[in-house]
């Protein structure tokens, strides 16, 4: 019987650059109880000491486990032309496999959890194809990392594996409808991922998937992925794109906004203080739309992490500060994890624990939420409710940007 479950699919070890030294299994298992995660990617599964700190806290085989917490083996790689692809393995021994036909085209395949690859991504499509595995590109929208900063199609960077490449990771700067304007993007699932890089609910699945599976295996996932009997994405949930670091087009120096029209006349070099100004996720689809939307795709759903959420609706900067924390723990103690929360909960029944957080999360379920716009960078900026004046402001630079 099938049934559907909460999964995040892509994530970092300890290994990896800018990463907690706390991304190890057993944290993370416990911690993604309490997001309300099913699934959670491993991240990293090429890595040498990652792969055997997997091979020691994991049992089971296709989708392993941990203390009743499932894990998928997968890792994140930059090609040669940087950009990031997503793998999924099937086992410890397909991973292993696919190591050693990697290690001789990096060079030192384990200096990052992220190697970086002298292949491209239709060579390293290949080997995956080899392996058992699934290839398809990560945050693909992003200017620096993501397939469309450097490729029109998905053929340009996969060539004749294209057909194979069956999923795409959107980033926190885009949402499905956004991508829904490129139609070769209509046939492949669209996955929303956190890409945490470290174990806590703030930042782990603050994007995830709902899935519906046949049963817990890696066939059943390939299916699901693959849109096969039924089963498949149900629903994404993740950031406004608005919140995103590369949304708008913008200077990375300062705060100054830009239409792609500007920035072209510019020459991309800001009037204000002659820094850099980079092309958005926004302005990006734009020039790649062929489409007005996708009306087959499953439902977006735009959330926030509770614990931001609990920080704005208290005017408290820092959402890992202790007057946060014991509210969101009040939250856990009565709802069990924090996607409860945030997706199915009774408004009236949050309110019986805060009530100022209860206003938020329903205007979330309303999507009567404004942002600063991110860019160049600089994550967006939730802008508390009731800000009549900043709200306008913002709300007319938001329409300009997402007129297609
Ligand atoms: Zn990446
Ligand atoms: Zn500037």
């Amino acid at each position: 019987m099938a049934f559907e479950i909460n999964a995040d699919l892509h994530i970092h070890s300890k290994y990896a650059r800018g990463t907690s030294i706390n991304m190890e299994i057993p944290l993370l298992a416990q911690q993604s109880k309490l997001k309300g995660i099913w699934l959670l990617a491993t991240g990293d599964c090429l890595h040498r000491k990652w792969l055997d700190h997997l091979k020691e806290n994991l049992k089971g085989e296709g989708i392993y486990e941990h203390e009743g917490m499932k894990f998928i083996l997968q890792t994140e790689v930059q090609d040669k032309n940087a950009v990031h692809q997503i793998i999924f393995l099937p086992s410890f021994s397909k991973a292993e496999e696919l190591r050693e036909k990697l290690i001789r085209h990096s060079t030192n395949i384990d200096a990052d959890g992220r190697p970086w690859l002298k292949l491209n991504g239709e060579e390293i499509a290949e080997k995956v194809l080899e392996c058992g595995g699934m290839i398809g590109p990560a945050h693909a929208f992003t200017p620096y990392f993501g397939i469309f900063a450097h490729f029109n199609k998905l053929e340009d960077c996969y060539g004749k594996y294209a057909k194979n490449v069956h999923f795409l990771e959107l980033g926190l700067s885009a949402d499905s409808p956004m991508a829904d304007h490129i139609s070769e993007l209509h046939k492949i699932s669209l996955l929303s991922n956190s890409d945490a890089h470290s174990p806590y609910p703030v930042r782990l699945a603050r994007e995830f998937n709902v899935i519906e599976m046949e049963d817990f295996t890696f066939e059943s996932f390939r299916k699901a992925i693959e849109k096969k009997g039924g089963s498949g994405i149900k629903l994404n949930c993740g950031f406004y794109p608005q919140h995103g670091k590369y949304y708008a087009t913008r200077c990375k120096n300062c705060p100054s906004y830009f239409t792609l029209e500007e920035a072209i006349s510019l020459k991309w070099k800001c009037q204000k203080c002659k820094g850099p100004i980079k092309k958005g996720v926004v302005d990006r689809i734009k020039e790649l739309s062929d489409s007005s939307g996708n009306p087959n795709r499953a439902k977006y759903i735009h959330i926030y992490p509770l614990a931001e959420i609990i920080a704005v609706a208290h005017g408290i900067e820092n959402p890992s500060s202790v007057r946060v924390s014991r509210i969101w723990q009040a939250f856990i103690e009565k709802f069990g994890n924090e996607i409860q929360i945030l997706i199915n909960a009774a408004i009236e029944d949050i309110a019986k624990i805060d009530e100022k957080t209860a206003v938020y999360v329903k205007a979330f379920r309303e999507d009567k939420i404004e942002h600063v716009p991110g860019g160049g960078g600089v994550y967006g900026k939730l802008l508390p409710l009731g800000k009549k004046g900043e709200v306008n402001f913002f709300k007319k630079e938001q329409k300009s940007l997402m007129e297609f």
